[in-house]
């Protein structure tokens, strides 16, 4: 490169900027999320992006997708220690949970929401850097925890509007279960070995389950005819199972049972779930979760049944079809014009007492005319110009104006009788009140 030529600051592929207004509707899903999550008694945990290497190889498996090739794995220079940005949330939130003993005493009903890191390969819904809200509860052995957060799931996608969601379910049954499953689809595979893929031959040994997840259309009927992992359940599991499926209808909740869903994660067992929609291509899993008892006493903790989900909020996002006008910016309730020392000095004033009451005040920054400063106004959309000229400053009075309604004109007022009026006349009773302006995502 021409050393005279500056070098061209981008972010880096695959990690995105959020801008306005997207970004709002991001805070406002977050919020309903929140929400949700406090009505079942859910508390917020904020967790380091950064975690010591070994807790994913751990956690997480070393013969997993993730671990062998989606991590941002490096070396602090600094002091020589093995760092890994998360690839996701639920490792780091075990760790903390035993770090602190915090399901020692009673049961933890936890959630996060924040950016997680895998390096794959860029595409739509699929990125480097994504976001996920992880919820995750510790000390309940389910099924009814289990349901609790199906449950929890659907509330959400009621209350964002979405309805094209389905849910899958099944069961990884017990460790027990699994290996001597496994030890029956090795077998069953290699008798296909001329016809399975890269990916399946590689998997063969270390992850043969996951070969069952390919999405490579040869394999499909290789691996619809494999040995289901629900035929080697013992009674134990079957009952979880069923309990789980039974409190699900008793909620009315439709679900398939997808004999071929097996998590990309080694740590999960029993009951594991997937909302999955048609509308986003080849991404179209929104949520995945379930039970992983094994996970906490593999990091070193005490025993301590506990499931969880994530869903992917780029994902959500895309599903939620903006309504109209939520992509353009609200207006302000009122801008506030100001012209000379004491005007400026009353519209700072005047402008925090609008906040007082709750409302957006954009007090206007930069000077210039009255008139330029009215066409910022209209062309905002705000509801009210105040306009204070030193003139009126020196009585303690402003010009209100509504811009939406021209029978109302001009007035001269009291400085501190204003939010009072605009609140008295304007935002109550009236439908298109404050209260009602931020409805939608
Ligand atoms: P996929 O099969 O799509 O790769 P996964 O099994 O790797 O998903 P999980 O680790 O279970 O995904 O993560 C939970 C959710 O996080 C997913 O259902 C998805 O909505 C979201 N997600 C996972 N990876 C990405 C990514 N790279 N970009 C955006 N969202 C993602
Ligand atoms: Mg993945």
């Amino acid at each position: 490169m021409n050393p005279s030529t500056p070098q061209r600051l981008q972010s880096i592929r695959g990690m995105n900027d959020i801008l306005p207004p997207e970004a709002a509707r991001w805070a406002r899903l977050e919020a309903i999320a929140a929400d949700c999550l406090r009505r079942y008694g859910y508390q917020p945990i904020r967790l380091p992006v950064v975690e010591p290497t070994p807790l994913f190889t751990r956690a997480i498996g070393a013969v997993t997708d993730i671990v062998e090739k989606e991590m941002y794995s490096f070396v602090d220079s600094l002091n020589g220690d093995e760092l890994t940005l998360r690839p996701e949330g639920t490792a780091g939130c075990a760790r903390a949970v035993i770090q602190h003993g915090l399901a020692n005493q009673s049961a933890q009903r936890l959630y996060y929401m924040g950016p997680m890191f895998r390096h794959e390969r860029p595409q739509k819904g699929r990125y480097r850097q994504f976001h996920q809200i992880g919820v995750e509860a510790f000390g309940l052995p389910g099924p009814d925890v289990d349901a609790e957060l199906i449950l929890l799931t659907r509330r959400l996608w009621r209350e964002l509007g979405l309805a094209d969601i389905r849910l899958q379910i099944n069961s990884l049954g017990q460790p027990e279960e699994r290996a001597r499953h496994r030890a029956d689809l090795i077998a069953y595979l290699e008798g296909f070995s001329a016809r399975l893929d890269a990916d399946a031959q590689r998997r063969l040994h270390s992850n043969p389950l996951r070969i069952l997840d390919s999405k490579n259309p040869e394999m499909q009927d290789i691996c619809a005819k494999a040995p289901k992992l629900l035929d080697y359940l013992g009674a134990e599991s079957l009952a979880h199972f069923a309990d789980l499926q039974r409190i699900l209808r008793d909620a009315d909740i439709d679900f398939v049972i997808n004999p071929r869903l097996v998590r990309g994660l080694d740590y999960y067992n029993h009951g594991v779930f997937e909302w999955v929609t048609d509308n986003l291509g080849a991404q179209s899993a929104v949520c995945a979760g379930g039970r992983y008892d094994g996970l906490v006493a593999q990091l070193g903790g005490k025993p301590t049944p506990a499931c969880g989900f994530a869903l992917g909020v780029e994902r959500l996002m895309a599903l939620i079809a903006a309504h109209d006008g939520a992509n353009a910016p609200l207006p302000p309730d009122v801008y506030l014009a100001h012209q000379g020392g004491k005007a400026s000095r009353l519209a700072f004033d005047v402008a925090e007492k609008l906040r007082d009451a709750g409302m957006d005040a954009r007090l206007h920054c930069g000077g210039g005319s009255f008139k330029a400063q009215m066409k910022k106004a209209d062309s905002l959309g705000a509801a009210f110009a105040v306009i204070i000229g030193d003139d009126e400053a020196a009585s303690g009075e402003v010009q209100l104006k509504s811009l939406r309604d021209e029978t109302f004109g001009q007035r001269r007022m009291r400085a501190d009788a204003l939010s009072g009026f605009i609140l008295d006349h304007f935002f109550n009773n009236s439908d298109t009140g404050r209260n009602n302006r931020h409805g939608g995502i």
